[in-house]
């Protein structure tokens, strides 16, 4: 019997402690799981090197740590990503999305709490967080169906939210996982805590930063549980990363039809970003029912890619992963779970919004799962 539950890191290598494993096979076993390979790999014989009660214990540990998750739905996209819907020992759900190129997407909690007023995942809350094991073992999951040399954290939840948890994650990654350190990269909305522990981690991820507007006031109506960060404060913080690590700041901008798409804010982007270590990805909004903003044109998207890129601020202009499939973040789990229950006052109200959009939240039922 367990006396831990092997959902965390660190209760894996005390089990394993305790029943003798000294550092390289510690790091052995890390090392088959994060790649997804048997325990039993390798041409040298167990017995050879290994303690007995250890070596006993090894297909039941296989046994748990492929039990951390199990699959409950697969959602391939035509442009070669798939979504993955995935079970935790609790019930709990998380999704996970195979990116094309070899990227992986991971899930750092279930639900979050930032409440970023265009995501589905935050109109429901933190409900919990996802275990250092439990984020390791979306990328062993995804390594049984395709390749992983990228591991973005940018799925459901605020990866500042959960910095143990993650960071357990990412030096586990960054080690027995095999994936290079500078394709681990941590997405946040900007945390000073992310600021003061991610340069004191053996592993060094680079860093995405969800900026989507370069007004403070706008950014405290979408990002409504954000920490007091102003964009300018953000970005030096930031700045200052992308040069102890030498990785460029990935900008997060969530492209909102009529809220910041306007030139106002492209002039502000040139002022905070020009000359910075950074690159800007545009990513038009993946709209969806029960939330009241728009998707801007491909053409304006591209447009405004165009603009800053003449401007002098390396910009990419993508699309989220599996526009087909319930693209957005939290979509997929949102749809199997929210049904057909209202949405009440979920969505703030917004006020004072650019460009005279006045946004008044009005909720319709979503329909129903088809
Ligand atoms: S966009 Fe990210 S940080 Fe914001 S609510 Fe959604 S999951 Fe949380």
């Amino acid at each position: 019997m367990r006396d831990l539950p092997l959902s965390q890191i660190s209760a894996i290598r005390e089990h394993v402690r305790r029943l003798g494993a000294r550092p390289a096979h510690e790091q052995r076993i890390l090392r088959l799981w994060a790649q997804a390979k048997p325990q039993d790999s390798g041409s040298r014989p167990l017995e050879s090197f290994m303690p007995t009660a250890l070596r006993e214990d090894l297909p039941k540990l296989s046994a748990d740590l492929s039990g951390l998750l199990r699959l409950q739905s697969e959602h391939p996209a035509a442009d070669g990503s798939v979504r993955w819907l995935l079970a935790l020992k609790d019930g709990q759900t998380v999704e996970t999305v195979g990116l094309p190129r070899d990227g992986l997407c991971v899930s750092s909690q279930v639900g979050c709490a930032m409440g970023c007023v265009f995501c589905m995942t935050g109109r429901e809350g933190l409900i919990r967080q996802v275990g250092s094991a439990e984020i390791v073992a979306q990328v062993a999951f995804a390594r049984i169906h395709r390749t992983v040399r990228k591991v973005v954290f940018m799925g459901m939840g605020e990866p500042a939210h959960n910095l143990d948890n993650v960071m357990e994650a990412i030096e586990v990654l960054g080690t027995a996982g095999n994936i290079a350190h500078k394709s681990l990269v941590f997405s946040t909305v900007g945390d000073p805590r992310v600021f003061d522990r991610l340069p004191k981690g053996l592993v060094k991820p680079a860093l995405a930063v969800s900026l989507h507007t370069t007004r403070a006031d706008l950014r405290a109506q979408l990002l409504p549980r954000a920490p007091d960060m102003s964009p300018e404060a953000l970005v030096e913080a930031a700045e200052i990363y992308a040069r102890q690590t030498g990785y460029p700041i990935q900008y997060q901008w969530t492209l909102l039809q009529g809220i910041n798409d306007s030139e106002e804010e492209l002039d502000g982007i040139v002022r905070l970003l020009k000359g910075k270590y950074a690159l800007m990805n545009m990513i038009p909004y993946n709209a969806v029912d029960d939330l009241p903003f728009q998707r801007p044109s491909w053409e304006r998207a591209a447009e405004i890619a165009r603009s800053l890129h003449q401007r002098g601020i390396l910009t990419k202009l993508r699309n989220s992963a599996g526009q087909d499939v319930e693209g957005g973040c939290g979509q997929l789990r949102a749809r199997h779970f929210l049904g057909n229950k209202p949405l009440d006052n979920a969505v703030p109200k917004m006020t004072n919004m650019p460009n005279s959009t006045m946004l008044r939240v009005t909720v319709s039922p979503k329909k129903s799962t088809p």
